[in-house]
């Protein structure tokens, strides 16, 4: 039989969890055809001994809204073996725009996002609804993109400025009901909510969705478990699901899978991770899906006296944030302020001990990617995984860990033909070196529009990065292909 790629040799991981093996994948028209001992001629023959051959990652915590728009890359993704990223996370999203509204929904992703808003200027708006914008990224991407609808985007295109600073009426939530609807109906692949307090604008009022009543986000998620599709995403909805179970009631009600940031340990409540697992633990044995996501990266952030993110929302330094270089430096140079801001962020020094690993933390771990471009990077967090925590640690097989990376992130949001390594299902694959896989060390790149600047986190060890069966990357380096898709739910792929 003649293939278009024939992989040879390669250590077969599939995302399944079983065992891996020695063997061959062979693809036609953007499709596995077949594993294991193959002859046949192929079109072009890759030599994967000594190399994994998994599923290609799925990056499912992404905020490349607006890159994507001039960077169909989704750099530096790819770098790191994802074939997909999934955008619109945290009630963040550029669809639906009105005309002449654009920048100020630009504002809510700049801020949070921390991609400068002389970037974002740049962008031509060249859509307005949600099925436009993944009309303008579809056949225009390197990688594959789905979609989640933004609540925040969502409630300001329906209430304008009153989005931030009271409830909804019935008849807006009404009308982002019809909103979501559509966009479902288009293929989003979910919606995103946040319960966030820690998200501002760049005046300092916290985004849109964080003025919605626990009433809006259920009648929103109602028009998911209404049509049976897709999935919920929530920025920062640890403290919520502590405080009332918010996540596993907002799953249980709609019956949709929930996602939200995050599990970690902080210095300031190094064992609050316990009481979550608690929860999840609970929530799981009466059958509800509601996962915090778990990124294998440690989050460390650069900051400058001009703008530290970490900070904002302290008393003190949340006002000094919002004023002039000139207000800063006039504030930071007094000390009686000096003094104020030191008590307020160096309050809960700590010693802190190590968390270690609960007996199944990993058993819940969704793994979340880049974001917040100027203060990490973040994009690392598989190669990371598989270097640092696999290969170094070895707290889990690699079967499990690419499984992880794979075949349940791509379940969990809802896209069915991938994630495995099977027939009939779509060819993203990566292809790496499991002895020397890594992240490589950050660095500053001024490769944004308008000379804009970001962090750079590059890897070792991943040789190509397949997706749709077409070589993206290869040893580092784009082949100029654009072989991404916007990915849709599977309503929409089977109605
Ligand atoms: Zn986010």
């Amino acid at each position: 039989m003649a293939y278009d790629l024939l992989i040879k040799t390669g250590r077969i991981v599939d995302g399944s969890g079983m065992p891996s093996f020695r063997g061959d994948v062979a693809v036609r028209a953007g499709k596995i055809v077949e594993l294991g001992k193959l002859s046949g001629t192929a079109t072009r023959v890759i030599d994967a001994d000594g190399l994994v051959v998994a599923p290609g990652f799925v990056d499912n915590h992404c905020h490349y809204d607006a890159q994507v728009t001039w960077d169909p890359l989704c750099s530096f993704s790819c770098y790191h073996g994802a074939t997909t990223v999934v955008i619109g996370n945290c009630s963040l999203a550029l669809a639906p725009l009105r005309p002449g509204r654009q920048e100020r929904v630009a504002e809510f992703l700049s801020y949070v996002e921390a991609i400068p808003m002389e970037v974002l200027r740049t962008i031509d708006y060249s859509w307005q609804t949600i099925p436009q914008y993944m009309d303008r990224l579809d056949h225009h991407v390197g990688v594959n993109v789905g979609t989640l609808i933004g609540h925040s985007t969502v409630r300001h295109y329906v209430m304008g400025d009153e989005c931030q600073g009271r409830a909804a009426t019935p008849e807006e939530i009404a009308a982002m009901c019809g909103i979501v609807r559509d966009g479902m109906q288009a293929g989003a692949l979910g919606l995103s909510v946040s319960r966030n307090r820690g998200h501002y604008d760049p005046q300092g009022t916290l985004i849109p969705a964080l003025w919605a009543e626990e009433e809006e986000i259920f009648a929103l998620g109602d028009v998911l478990g209404e049509m049976g599709t897709g999935i919920i995403q929530s920025g920062g909805g640890r403290d919520a699901e502590l405080k009332n179970r918010l996540m596993s009631r907002l799953s249980e009600a709609t019956g949709r899978t929930v996602v939200y940031n995050n599990l970690g340990q902080t210095a300031r409540k190094p064992d609050e991770w316990k009481q979550l697992m608690a929860l999840v633990d609970e929530s799981s044995q009466a059958g509800i899906r509601a996962y915090p996501l778990c990124t294998p990266n440690s989050t460390t952030q650069l900051f400058t006296m001009r703008n530290c993110q970490l900070f904002r929302g302290s008393p003190t330094w949340h006002p000094i944030l919002l004023g002039s270089d000139a207000d800063k430096l006039r504030a930071y140079s007094d000390p009686a302020v000096r003094h104020k801001l030191h008590e307020e962020v160096i309050e809960w020094r700590a010693d802190m001990q190590r968390a270690g690993f609960a007996r199944n933390w990993y058993d819940y771990m969704w793994v979340e990617g880049p974001a917040h471009v100027q203060f990490h990077g973040g994009y690392g967090y598989s190669t990371r995984l598989l270097g640092h925590w696999v290969r170094e640690q070895q707290i889990m097989s690699l079967e499990h860990a690419v499984r992880r990376l794979t075949f349940e992130s791509a379940s969990t949001f809802g896209i069915y033909d991938r994630g495995l390594l099977r027939p009939g299902m779509a060819a993203d694959i990566t292809i790496f070196d499991a002895d020397t896989v890594q992240p490589l060390p950050e660095d500053v790149v001024h490769d944004f529009p308008a000379g804009g600047w970001r962090i750079r986190e590059l890897a070792e060890g991943i040789h190509y990065t397949i997706v749709n069966g077409q070589v993206l990357i290869e040893d580092g380096h784009h082949t100029g292909a654009l072989p991404g898709r916007v990915l849709r739910n599977a309503l929409c792929q089977t109605s």
